[in-house]
């Protein structure tokens, strides 16, 4: 950060994440004095958090650098567009910290912290006052999943759960590896991005992670990498002890305006990511949430980046599905032609609408499955997927959706 003292490459931000958040924008020297008044209104609608490392990362020369798009407040925010809550979460809220959406799946809000805050982020609800949405305690959660046998899958989220203390960690790692019906763990965090040495530093985390994550049955690391650039020495060291540990790592990021709606610029993060060892997962379109207009990428527009993407790298990179989780279900975007965009349902809320092909009207504007004209639905077994960019995936998506391992 322009202004503070320490090279590059050796800043820290502490072992355990809890030292030198950055919340107040005068304390970054590097945005015009002119601009902060704005900043600081729209940082006291959706707060603002950041760490000396990641401010580090900004090449402040260049007001459209992509890390300074993910991580810095814009006045655009403050236009009125989307909703706080763009995919419903509250409706499938079963307990406070409790998301049961698909039937194999649970997703544990753990905590309201994150390593900071990104800009674009679809659940800054949490970080506003009032939230009552996140755990009181990591007894809950488990609780819930101990009580429903057919959950094989929990996905820790929030927040970011590395914020969680290794302590508390630990114990909701260990009450959930107690569960005999949980296969899998996912662990949803930015802290690899966000602060490395969150993982690098902490030995008891790494124990934590190598205990509970077994041969049979394996925690998942879902890194948020966004762009390439935060692929830094520390972060790849990061996922290479995650690794150590025990743990599989893949990436799942959003697409973001500014930051990574550029096929090459996503190309090379996901060759690099194939590269550690991380391979994509999921890229999501971004939720139409409070705040998020500066951030928006049209879907249309989205799928032809992410498609053009897939085509550089080898198989490892070009892993992803490029989906979007809305509230009646995560849909992969599988095609678009001259009039039409194909859609399927990788998981729904509805069991009837699991797995259905769904054509719309094709929308170049449109950010988001509400603003779609639907033209017509039907089974895969109703669906020649002649027009389809990846026929063969079909087959694999369907195999994949019936084993109820990809839920999310
Ligand atoms: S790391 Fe995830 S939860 Fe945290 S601010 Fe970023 S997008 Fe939101």
């Amino acid at each position: 950060m322009a202004g503070t003292s320490l090279p590059q490459s050796k800043k820290r931000v502490g072992a355990t994440g809890r030292s030198e958040y950055i919340h107040d924008i005068d304390k970054i020297a590097a945005i015009p004095e002119c601009q902060r008044a704005k900043l600081k209104e729209v940082a006291r609608k959706y707060a603002f958090r950041a760490n000396d490392y990641y401010l580090n990362l900004i090449d402040w020369n260049d007001p459209a650098d992509p890390i300074r798009q993910i991580i810095i407040p814009r006045e655009e925010e403050l236009h009125d567009w989307g909703k706080l809550d763009a995919s419903n979460e509250r409706g499938v809220t079963v307990t406070r910290g409790v998301q049961h959406k698909y039937p194999h799946t649970v997703l544990l809000l753990c905590t309201e912290m994150c390593g900071a805050h990104c800009r674009y982020c679809f659940r800054k609800r949490l970080f506003m006052g009032g939230n009552r949405e996140t755990a009181n305690n990591v007894a809950e959660g488990p609780a819930y999943v101990a009580a429903n046998p057919g959950v094989t899958n929990v996905l820790l989220s929030g927040g970011d759960p590395l914020l969680l203390s290794t302590r508390r960690l630990a114990e909701l790692l260990g009450a959930l590896r107690n569960i005999a019906h949980v296969k899998i763990i996912r662990i949803g965090s930015k802290m690899p991005a966000f602060n490395p040495w969150r993982l690098l530093d902490d030995p008891d985390l790494q124990n934590v992670l190598r205990r509970y994550s077994t041969p049979r049955k394996r925690i998942y690391l879902m890194t948020h990498f966004d762009h390439p650039r935060e692929l830094t020495g520390a972060a790849i060291d990061c996922v290479d002890c995650a690794i150590r540990s025990g743990v599989i790592c893949v990436n799942q990021c959003p697409l973001v305006k500014g930051v990574n709606d550029n096929a090459d610029v996503l190309a090379t993060l996901f060759r690099e990511l194939s590269f550690i060892g991380c391979p994509p997962y999921y890229v999501f379109q971004g939720r139409p949430a409070a705040g998020n207009e500066p951030y928006k990428v049209p879907i249309v527009r989205g799928w032809e980046i992410v498609r053009q993407a897939m085509r550089q790298g080898s198989g490892l990179a070009c892993r992803a599905r490029f989906v979007m989780s809305h509230e009646t279900g995560k849909l992969e975007i599988l095609s678009v032609d001259d009039d039409h965009m194909y859609l399927r349902y990788h998981r729904a809320k509805d069991p009837a609408m699991r797995g259905r092909f769904m054509i719309y009207k094709r929308d170049d504007e449109a950010c988001w499955l509400d603003e779609l004209e639907l033209v017509d639905s039907r089974s895969a077994l109703e669906f020649a997927p002649s027009s389809l960019d990846h026929p063969d995936r079909l087959q694999a998506a369907d195999d994949l959706a019936d084993t109820g391992v990809l839920d999310n």
